[in-house]
């Protein structure tokens, strides 16, 4: 029988934030003055863990607490077997969260709180976890390794997905991620890896093993661990699970001093022996928090369904372009510094401090008559210090001197992009990033490296030096041939620690999301996740020339925070699918193929894939205009029925073909084809009129319509999220609207 070691966090509501929330000065989001609660997709995890115990022949002693009798006196200690075990890292105040996991189905919480393991990135947050792990394994599961550890895919407040995959991997365990379901079998033959799984079901014979869904990019997957431990992370489990009165009742006793509380057990820094924590442990650190540009989407509200079909068509007709500029501004283009008119030029900085710092500087040095940085001798030095001391102190002063003398980047090598590609055809977001990838090595004067896995894979060579990569480092293997994070991990990483480039780039997809955390890991590098803009610039002060800044949205999309590497050998980001562009194909382009060989056992996959459901079908998403349907559109047949009206008035009104699309919820209740799913692992669309019918907004539907040029919509819940990221909405029920609006199209 398996034991369940849930992760949970404390994070910040941003469902509920209030102008109060944000600094009147700097327009940022104020963490502090949100509430606290437990992050949603965690809630999520802990019901997951309680349906896999009960579905895996679990539910014995310990589960009994909150039950019907809610006797919870007859609870006396804890079983064996069947347990779930909150760990949460945080704060004290994070007890609440662990009171919350009580109360509902955990049988003993663990807080791992110490001032030490404040100010973590990812990785100083997953090793501490990952060793918090080790020891409830040692002291409290002694040392059985049947067990999984669960959690949310992501919190709400980091949203990166890196720490799962992170713990995974310190813990060298299989990790499944963006988990919706599992279920548990019973029908297997024995398996010498699932030892006490036999022990569930002893009567015929057969070992039981759960087999989990997962989300991939174009559709779905069933797989299972090929052996225990394993890390498994949610990404919807919409049954929650509420809190009885003897389970709340005996929730607060364990958290009472004066009671034997021994359900709540309490770690610092110094139980664990965690080998990277707080600041000093991480890999990256927050250069700036600055608040999201402005949506350049109009957002207008639109009362009727007569003006909307105007502006409908008037949308159509006039092609008004919005496509893919929301809130991006362009960066000036970095020059090495010994390629600009002066080494006093000192404008491409990473914050804009640096700069104003610098250009005090420059200006002195200027009236001084310095041209050359060898003429700031000692007696220079005093001169400027006399100048500019009230701006900055002489370490400061020195600090920029030195700077000055400083032309060579701080990291060497290329710039690589670890290219996703299914069925020997590459993802969009790879010919993307390789766009991306080459602007920042022209700056940096090096090459575009691509490293590619899989099986029979060097025909795609072509097209990636096409797109602009100069060398295609191809990693061939029969076991390579579907994606298995394991072994895909194991040779990216080792071709990475075999070449060093200085920047590696993944695209934020649900593979991107789940190699790129491993492979940083194992490497020992940092890792930004979903960066939205991606610069090169220096911070001379600190001797630092030509660093990757990655900027990325946080805190549900409420501040933008830019970061840069540290502690690292290599620069690693993933980008998010659509922001990037990709340059034009020049097939006479010429680059070098590599072959490296890296040797793999089947010991080294990690997953049985069970079933892959990919999207198939006759879809033109290059059709002027889309109309998609998401789970607001109640059911198949109103779908079928709503669409078919708007899609055939729209083409004979607008003359042009009309393909009908849908969000991934109306894909899963079945209301179409997986093949229209528009997203990120759906397509990404780019049409002149884009209609969403009763479609929220989640970001990973958004990122598929950014390059769209008019995005109208219509939602019966006047806070949808998506009417702050379109052009025109009407508040209201599809059934009302399009029928009416139909009717004055015609
Ligand atoms: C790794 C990962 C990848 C994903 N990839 C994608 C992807 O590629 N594409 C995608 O779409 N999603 C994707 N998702 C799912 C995404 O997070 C959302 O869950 C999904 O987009 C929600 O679909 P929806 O808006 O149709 O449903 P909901 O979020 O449930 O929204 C339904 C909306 O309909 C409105 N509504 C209800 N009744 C009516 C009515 N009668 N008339 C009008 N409006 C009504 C409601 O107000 C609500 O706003 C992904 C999630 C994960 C974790």
């Amino acid at each position: 029988m398996s034991n369940y070691i849930v992760l949970v966090k404390q994070v910040p509501d941003v469902s509920q934030i209030t102008d109060n929330a944000f600094d009147p000065e700097t327009g940022t989001l104020v963490r502090a003055r949100l509430a606290s609660v437990i992050n949603e997709l965690d809630a999520q995890a802990l019901a997951f863990a309680n349906k896999m115990r009960e579905d895996g022949g679990d539910n014995v002693g310990p589960s009994r607490l909150g039950s019907s009798t809610g006797d919870s006196a007859s609870v006396t200690g804890l079983a064996e077997t069947g347990r779930i075990i909150a760990l949460s890292m945080g704060p004290p105040m994070a007890e609440e969260v662990l009171r919350f996991s009580l109360s509902r189905c955990a049988d003993m919480v663990i807080l791992l709180t110490d001032r030490a393991l404040g100010g973590a990135d990812t990785v100083a947050t997953a090793n501490p976890l990952a060793f918090a792990i080790r020891k409830i394994v040692k002291e409290i599961l002694k040392n059985d390794n049947d067990y999984y550890v669960i959690t949310g895919m992501q919190s709400v407040d980091g949203d990166t997905a890196q720490v799962p995959a992170q713990i995974a991997e310190e813990l060298n365990l299989p990790c499944i991620a963006y988990v919706t379901d599992a279920e548990f079998r019973n029908n297997r033959p024995a398996c010498p890896e699932y030892p006490t799984q036999e022990k569930v079901l002893p009567k015929d014979g057969t070992a039981g093993r759960f087999e989990f869904t997962r989300i991939i990019s174009g559709g779905s997957q069933t797989v299972a661990a090929k052996k225990l431990p394993a890390v498994i992370t949610m990404a919807k489990y919409e049954y929650p699970l509420f809190a009885t009165f003897s389970r709340t009742r005996w929730a607060n006793k364990s958290f009472d001093p004066a009671q034997d509380g021994t359900q709540v057990i309490r770690w610092s820094a110094s139980d664990i022996n965690a080998t990277h924590i707080g600041v000093t442990g991480s890999k990256t650190s927050v250069i700036r928090v600055f608040p999201p540009g402005k949506s350049t989407r109009k957002c207008r509200q639109i009362s009727d369904a007569e003006s909307l079909a105007k502006i409908l068509i008037e949308s159509f007709k006039s092609g008004d372009d919005q496509a893919g500029q929301d809130g991006q501004v362009q960066a000036p283009r970095y020059i090495l510094p010994n390629k600009r008119a002066s080494l006093f030029d000192r404008n491409l900085e990473g914050t804009k401090k640096e700069q104003e710092d610098y250009k005090i500087l420059a200006e002195k040095l200027k009236e001084l008559g310095i041209t050359k940085a060898g003429q700031i001798d000692s007696a220079a030095k005093e001169k400027i210090l006399e100048a500019v001391g009230e701006h900055f102190h002489k370490k400061a002063l020195e600090d920029m001197i030195k700077g000055f003398k400083l032309t060579k980047p701080a990291f060497e090598g290329e710039v690589w992009v670890v290219a996703e590609h299914s069925d020997g055809v590459v993802h969009p977001a790879t010919f993307e990033l390789i766009g991306r990838a080459r602007e920042l090595a022209d700056s940096l004067e090096t090459k575009v490296g691509v490293a590619v896995a899989g099986f029979n894979i060097e025909p795609m060579s072509e097209e990636l030096i096409a797109a602009g990569a100069d060398n295609i480092y191809v990693i061939e293997d029969k076991l390579l041939e579907v994606f298995d994070p394991t072994a895909h991990r194991k040779v990216i990483a080792d071709a990475i620690s075999a070449y060093w480039p200085q920047i590696v780039l993944y695209a934020a997809t649900p593979q991107g999301r789940m190699l790129a955390p491993m492979v940083s890991y194992r490497v020992g590098c940092g890792l930004t996740a979903d960066c939205t803009g991606l610069d090169i610039r220096d911070s001379s002060r600190k001797s630092d020339i030509g660093i990757l800044l990655q900027t990325r949205p946080a805190l549900g999309g409420n501040v933008m925070a830019t970061i840069r590497t540290k502690n690292s050998k290599s620069q690693m980001a993933t980008a998010r699918p659509g922001v990037m562009k990709r340059i034009p194909p020049e097939p006479s382009r010429k680059g070098k193929i590599i072959r490296h060989r890296v040797k793999l056992s089947e010991e080294d996959v990690s997953l049985e894939i069970i079933k892959t459901e990919l999207g198939t079908g006759d879809v033109n998403f290059n059709a002027e205009v889309i109309v998609s349907g998401g789970k607001g559109m109640q059911s198949r047949d109103n779908y079928e029925r709503l669409m078919s009206m708007l899609c055939s008035t729209l083409n004979t009104k607008l003359d042009t073909q009309v393909e009908r699309g849908a969000s991934r919820a109306a894909v899963e209740q079945g209301f179409i084809e997986r093949a229209h799913q528009v997203g990120q692992t759906g397509t990404s669309i780019g049409p002149k009129l884009y209609v969403a019918l009763g479609i929220s907004g989640a970001i990973q539907h958004m990122i598929g319509v950014a390059n769209t040029d008019t995005i109208v919509a219509i939602n019966s819940d006047p806070n949808a999220p998506i009417f702050k990221q379109c052009d025109y909405y009407i508040v209201g029920t599809v059934e009302d609207i399009i029928p009416q609006l139909v009717r004055v199209l015609e």
